[in-house]
């Protein structure tokens, strides 16, 4: 009875007066209610990562700050350096629609810092009502050294005369220990290695498309703070003449290769297309397999002594041959041969041209049947179109070791042994690497003289 009590009395109020207090008491409680989903929804901090995370920094160094909030999503992100009494902004990014994860780089090359010690501040903000409405916020702080001196790189090899398609051998010092450094040509870099004397060794190819004149090869060494050096050494470029082969492409050599690769190309029918589908795509590929394998090798020189051959064979296909590829008198296509093709009896036992460990077995591309063979310094020999591989990935063989068997997998004309050597995935010209005072004058007596003495 006494709970029906102030029911009675509301009614007195009247239906206009009971909405208005409706209202009132709604609105207020509708915005808390509406406040409250959204704490529940969001109280998380947003996530932000800093990436390298390194100590020392040069102006140029990129960096990458990665910021993510899964709830309401990031509204803004802040990088700032500041010095002593002075603060740069070297990001500010706001986000109209937010966003639930962003990715930004930057770099302090726009801060007027001074070398030495700064605070680097990134803020990330969420769009949460949280704080206000202003945001949930997550900060990271961190005292760095801008370390403006790049690192001093020094040939100590004196003059390296290179021959087109081959292979130089640079050794060198740095002043303080490198992210990377090596020998660039044009774009392409080559590694070099420390050894346990503190010097660095590094084979360097001159490649078979660059003519003299461009050769350009610049010693490289950037820190870990991202400050780089580079530096001429002496080079002496001599020029090979490279041979013309000619190719002739019958359509029974098609109709016994070609249904081995229709499957990689699906969509190309008619077998003469296929043919050259795979002559150029197919080698594209092959060679970024043989850049990415050039990368898993020794740091230290594995081989021993000259490489060996394939023992009572003939060449069939010189080195840097321009192969024109013809087809019922027509030339239908043209590339560059980058191993030698040596030809004994058929399913001859290949031996393995040096000491080293395989870092490739099975079926690669045009090669067929192949097995790669590391020997460090980004060294490597490819044994291909095999009939037959006794070698397993990892295992460790020694120079003369049967590998396997010739044979005439891939895109091969008969059976032979495609010998190639590589220098991190750059096909060089293999025949140095077989000629004893070659290998002498230019790779072990410059690491007797220049690469053994340890450094004071
Ligand atoms: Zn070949």
């Amino acid at each position: 009875m006494r709970i029906r009590k102030p029911y009675k009395k509301k009614k007195k109020i009247g239906p206009i007066g009971v909405l208005v207090i409706a209202l009132a008491l709604l609105v207020p409680i509708g915005a808390a209610g509406v406040g409250a989903l959204y704490l529940m929804e969001d109280m998380e901090k947003p996530t932000v990562t800093l990436y390298p995370d390194i100590d020392a920094v040069s102006l140029k160094k990129e960096f990458t700050v990665k910021a993510g909030d899964p709830g309401s999503g990031i509204k803004s992100l802040v990088v700032t350096a500041g010095q002593g009494l002075k603060k740069y902004t070297v990001l500010r990014k706001s986000y109209d629609a937010l966003q639930k994860s962003v990715l930004e780089t930057f770099s302090l090359e726009k801060a007027e810092l001074r070398g030495g010690e700064f605070d680097l501040q990134v803020v990330a903000t969420d769009g949460s009502f949280f704080n206000f409405g202003a945001g949930n916020s997550s900060h990271i702080n961190k005292r760095m050294t801008l370390d403006l001196s790049p690192p001093n790189v020094r040939a100590l090899t004196p003059t390296h005369y290179m021959r087109q398609g081959g292979v130089g051998l640079v050794i060198y010092t740095v002043s303080k220990d490198p992210e990377r450094s090596g020998v660039m040509v044009g774009d392409r870099f080559f590694p070099g290695f420390k050894q346990d004397s503190g010097q660095y060794l590094c084979l360097f190819a001159y490649p078979r498309d660059v003519e003299a004149e461009d050769f350009k090869p610049r010693l490289y060494a950037e820190d870990k703070a991202g400050n780089e050096r580079t530096g001429f050494f002496v080079n002496m470029a001599i020029k090979r003449r490279f041979r013309d082969e000619r190719v002739d492409i019958s359509d029974e050599f098609l109709a016994a290769k070609m249904p081995a690769f229709a499957s990689l190309y699906p969509d190309v029918r008619d077998p003469l297309a296929l043919f050259r589908k795979v002559n150029d795509d197919l080698r594209r590929k092959d060679e970024a397999v043989l850049r990415d394998l050039g990368r898993k090798t020794s740091p230290k020189p594995l081989w021993n002594g000259p490489f060996v051959y394939l023992r009572g064979s003939s060449v069939l296909g010189s080195f840097g041959a321009m192969r024109s590829y013809y087809y019922k008198g027509e030339k239908i296509d043209e590339q560059c041969h980058l191993g030698i093709d040596l030809a004994s009896t058929p399913a001859a036992p290949v031996p393995a041209a040096n000491d080293g460990s395989v870092v490739f077995v099975g079926n690669l591309g045009l090669y067929g049947q192949t097995v790669v063979i590391d020997h460090g310094l980004g060294l490597q020999t490819l044994y291909g179109h095999l009939s037959r591989i006794d070698v397993k990935a990892g295992e460790f063989v020694t120079k003369g070791q049967f590998i396997g068997r010739t044979g005439s997998t891939g895109l091969a004309f008969g059976d032979h042994l495609h010998f190639g050597v590589a220098l991190s995935g750059q096909e060089v010209i293999p025949i140095e690497w077989w000629d004893a005072k070659w290998l002498e004058d230019n790779v072990t007596q410059k690491i007797r003289r220049f690469g053994e003495t340890p450094q004071s």
